[in-house]
C-alpha cells in the first residue's frame, strides 16, 4: 500500500512537471530575430523551415532598407496565416551593425550607432545590437554606451568560431541593461532558427506584442548545437558573389 501511494504521490508530480513546461511553452512564442532575405536565399522556403523548426515566427531583414523585406512579409502573411512575419532593417552605422524593427520609413545609414538608436526610438521603432563582437561590422565594446533595446547575445553565424563572439558578448554585457535575444543571421533559408528567443508575450501572437515584449526584456535567447545548416550559412555568406538585385519570387 506504501508502495501504491507514493507511486500515486510521483505520478503526480510528473504530471505538474509537464503541465508547468506546458504552460511556458504557450506563454512563449519562439521568434529568430534575424533572418534575411535577398537575391541569393531561397526565402520563399522559409514558412516550411519554420514548420519543420516548430518556430512561432520570424523577423524578416534586408541590408539598410526595409522595403524589399516588407513586400517579402506581406507574401508570406498572405500565404501562412500560421506563422507570425514582421519586417526591419540591418543598417550600417558608422560604428557596426544595428537592426530596427517597428518602423515604417528608412532609417538613415553611416550615422553614429548612438544617435541612430534614437532615430529608431523616435520613430516608436525598436533597436537590437546584433553580433557585437563579430568583427569590424560590429558595434564591440562601445555597445556600453548605446542604449538600445536589446542585444543579439546568440548569432548563428558565430557558431562557426566556436561561439567565441557569442561568449564575448554574454561575459562583457549580460549585465547591462539590454534585453537578450539569438537570431540565427540566416542568409540560407535552411539556417533559419539555429539560434531563436522565446518571447513572452501572454500568448498574443501579435508583431506589436512581441516588440512590447522586447521593450520590456521579455525574452530568453536560445542556440542549438552547430549542425550543417550553420556550416551551409557560412558558405552562402562567405563564398557567394555578393548581389543588390532584389527580386520578388514565389
Ligand atoms: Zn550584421
Ligand atoms: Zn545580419
Amino acid at each position: 500500500m506504501v508502495i501504491v501511494g507514493w507511486c500515486k504521490k510521483f505520478q503526480k508530480a510528473i504530471i505538474k512537471v509537464i503541465s508547468a513546461m506546458t504552460q511556458q511553452n504557450n506563454a512563449n512564442l519562439s521568434i529568430d530575430f534575424h533572418v534575411h532575405v535577398d537575391e541569393r536565399v531561397k526565402y520563399w522556403q522559409i514558412p516550411n523551415v519554420l514548420r519543420v523548426r516548430e518556430l512561432d515566427g520570424v523577423g524578416i531583414l534586408t541590408h539598410n532598407s526595409f522595403r524589399f523585406a516588407k513586400k517579402i512579409v506581406d507574401k508570406f502573411k498572405e500565404k501562412d496565416k500560421k506563422k507570425i512575419y514582421f519586417a526591419g532593417v540591418e543598417i550600417d552605422t558608422a560604428d557596426g551593425h544595428l537592426i530596427a524593427y517597428g518602423i515604417d520609413q528608412e532609417i538613415p545609414r553611416d550615422r553614429s550607432s548612438e544617435e541612430t538608436v534614437e532615430i529608431i526610438r523616435d520613430l516608436g521603432g525598436v533597436s537590437i545590437i546584433p553580433h557585437p563582437f563579430m568583427s569590424h561590422n560590429s558595434i564591440g565594446w562601445k555597445s556600453y554606451i548605446v542604449k538600445a533595446d536589446a542585444m543579439e547575445f546568440y548569432n548563428g553565424f558565430a557558431k562557426i568560431f566556436l561561439n567565441f563572439p557569442n561568449y564575448m558578448a554574454e561575459v562583457s554585457f549580460r549585465h547591462n541593461s539590454f534585453g537578450k535575444v539569438g537570431g540565427s543571421d540566416a542568409h540560407f533559408a535552411q539556417a533559419v532558427g539555429t539560434c531563436y528567443t522565446l518571447v513572452d508575450t501572454d500568448g498574443v501572437r501579435t508583431e506589436e506584442e512581441i516588440l512590447e515584449a522586447l521593450r520590456k526584456h521579455k525574452t530568453i535567447p536560445k542556440i542549438n548545437p552547430i549542425d550543417f545548416y550553420d556550416i551551409r550559412n557560412f558558405i552562402a555568406v562567405v563564398f557567394t558573389p555578393k548581389t543588390d538585385r532584389r527580386i520578388i519570387r514565389f
